[in-house]
């Protein structure tokens, strides 16, 4: 069976006037990610990950955040966009698995949420899909609360 594998990683700075938005999912807390779009690094992630086993480039190629258009974008239409080129090169999606990494909030009560949101927005059963949540221990910019990242890793069959 013919497989390819993708790896994403992303980071956005935490800060005060943004809402936080992570897998799709509004998360309620004082601060939220800086970005050019709605800055959730899960779906930014995620988006590298599929692109990537796709052998497509990456989220920045095909959405410059210079791009006026993509101001406050909903990160959706990134990944609805990878999941619509990965199919159209014959790829399905086999499983994905990721990790958020936040000191605050603690994320443990979204993950079923973000869980069948990923899923959704993938078209694909929530089984497929495993959504993971870490401190930062207190050090480096995620355990000192200035930031967020995130994980993703996808594996794609051949339809
Ligand atoms: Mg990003």
């Amino acid at each position: 069976m013919e497989m390819r594998i993708g790896l994403g990683h992303d980071v956005h700075r935490l800060v005060a006037g943004r809402s936080l938005i992570l897998g799709g999912v509004p998360i309620e807390y004082d601060r939220g990610l800086l970005g050019h779009s709605d800055a959730d690094v899960l779906l930014h992630a995620l988006t590298d990950a599929l692109l990537g086993a796709g052998g497509l480039g990456d989220i920045g190629e095909r959405f410059p955040n210079t791009e006026p258009r993509w101001a406050d974008a909903d990160s959706a239409l990134f990944l609805n966009d990878a999941v619509s080129a990965i199919h159209k090169a014959g790829w399905n999606i086999a499983n994905i698995d990721c990790t958020l990494f936040a000191e605050r909030p603690r994320l443990t009560p979204y993950k079923p949420a973000i869980r069948q949101r990923l899923a959704e927005l993938l078209e694909i059963d929530e089984n497929l899909v495993n959504v993971k949540a870490k401190s930062g221990e207190q050090v480096g910019p995620v355990g000192r609360e200035e930031a967020i990242s995130a994980d993703a890793i996808v594996l794609l069959v051949r339809d």
